[in-house]
């Protein structure tokens, strides 16, 4: 299952719950996240999208940390079977 296509479907499922999912770049700071996903009511996490069974890098999982040390959420998703269950929880957080 390819990372791009992944990503496809969360777009398209966050879109369908009348959110967005942002792609976050950020120039100078790599290793960022993929996805800003902004529910309604405020909810919002990061998503790092991988190809099934991909690891995160040194630095994606340092940023993840950064991240979540800063008090947000932060999933990886590497199946489009997740994408539900991760909605869920943002959205009931
Ligand atoms: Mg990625």
């Amino acid at each position: 299952m390819l990372e791009k296509y992944i990503e496809k479907k969360l777009v398209q499922a966050v879109k369908n719950m009348g959110g967005m999912a942002a792609k976050f770049v950020s120039p100078g700071l790599d290793g960022v996240p993929d996805r800003i996903v902004l529910l309604p009511n405020g909810k919002m996490a990061f998503v790092e999208l991988k190809a099934k069974g991909k690891k995160l890098r040194p630095l994606q999982r340092r940023r993840i940390k950064q991240l979540r040390n800063l008090g947000f959420p932060c999933y990886v998703v590497d199946d489009t079977e997740q994408i539900g269950g991760v909605i869920d929880e943002i959205l009931s957080s």
